[in-house]
């Protein structure tokens, strides 16, 4: 048996002619918390619903805690929960209620379903609004309520499907904080997300996809020192200087400037504590050369630089438009 929580091989589905996932790895160590990075499109739900047994892989086998997502889904199904981006909970019951059914779905009898949700409501601060139907309840509140549902089972790994995507800010600490004390208490948590941020507070490790492939992994500092540290971010006034500014970038910079005509914007990496020298050195080169700028700074390198270094790519190149999602991609807590 595999020493991971989470052991996938060479995962293959196909959408038609779209190979959504086209031969991934992934593994998982137990209490640790894995980032599933990549953009929109890139692949994360499909692995997420093979792994929570809603979809058969075309090929390629995964075992969540020892048991064959395909051959013993009923068994992966009791030690997994599933919460994501559109809450999968009912309107017309209150949150108590809601609580208490995927209890009783998961096999809890009655009294221990209702243990369960007063234990998750009072978790995720929603004790005041157990008793309001769930129609009532805010974007951020159904998010709890979801997230509650996947915690009613006490799985052994959380598979969170971008659990954050469009919350506020302060929601979106308060996830993080929730999350953190159910590692602590030893859950494993599979999270997908878009951003960097929210995999650089929370993920062990973080494998990055991108059109179905894995193209990265490691820690996230191991992948922000791929870009070999911070990154100077450029914004030129005149579009018609873009040119002249990349090749003086290319001069100061650690590698090559990577330049967007339609913002106006050159990044490129600089070395490991060489920010400052940098800066004045592509400061002083610009003026030289007469062009002027609207923005520059050094900052810390996000998703999208990783991205653009990996690919060449965009986070947000030929991204799909929401309407443009195929439908039936509710993430529903597993039963
Ligand atoms: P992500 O979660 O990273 O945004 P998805 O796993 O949703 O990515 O999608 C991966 C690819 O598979 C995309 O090209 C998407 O359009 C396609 N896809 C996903 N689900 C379906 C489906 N049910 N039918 C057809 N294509 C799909």
């Amino acid at each position: 048996m595999s020493n991971f929580i989470i052991d996938a091989h060479d995962i293959r589905v196909a959408y038609g002619e779209t190979k959504a996932l086209d031969g991934v790895d992934l593994q998982v160590e137990a209490g640790t918390v894995l980032g599933l990075l990549g953009p929109n499109g890139a692949g994360k739900t499909t692995l997420v619903r093979v792994l929570a047994t809603l979809l058969k892989p075309g090929s390629g086998s995964a075992t969540v805690g020892g048991l064959n997502v395909v051959t013993h889904a009923q068994e992966v199904r009791q030690i997994i929960g599933l919460a994501g981006q559109y809450a999968a909970v009912d309107e017309a019951l209150t949150g108590r209620e809601n609580l208490v059914m995927v209890g009783r779905l998961y096999g809890l009898a009655k009294n221990d379903a209702k243990a369960a949700a007063v234990g998750a409501l009072d978790r995720l601060n929603l004790t005041d609004a157990a008793d309001r139907p769930v129609r009532t309840y805010s974007g951020g509140m159904r998010r709890r309520l979801d997230l509650g549902a996947s915690l009613v089972g006490r799985p052994k790994v959380l598979i969170l499907d971008e659990p954050t995507t469009g919350l506020d800010p302060r929601t979106r600490i308060d996830m993080w904080n929730f999350m953190r004390d159910l590692v602590k208490e030893g859950t494993t948590v599979l999270l997908t997300t878009q951003y960097l941020d929210e995999a650089d507070e929370l993920a062990d490790k973080i494998v990055v996809i991108d059109k179905g492939r894995v193209i990265a992994k490691g820690t996230s500092e191991e992948l922000k020192t791929q870009l070999g540290g911070d990154v100077l971010d450029v914004k030129v006034r005149n579009a018609s200087d873009l040119t002249l500014a990349t090749e003086l970038l290319t001069q100061v910079g650690n590698g090559k400037p990577q330049s967007d005509t339609n913002e106006r914007r050159i990044r490129v990496a600089v070395g490991d504590n060489q920010g400052v020298d940098v800066l004045l050195a592509a400061v002083r080169s610009l003026d030289e050369n007469k062009i002027v700028l609207d923005d520059i700074g050094i900052r810390r390198p996000s998703l999208d630089d990783v991205f653009l270094s990996l690919t060449g790519r965009d986070t947000h190149d030929d991204e799909p438009d929401a309407s443009a999602k195929p439908s039936g991609r509710r993430s529903r807590s597993a039963k």
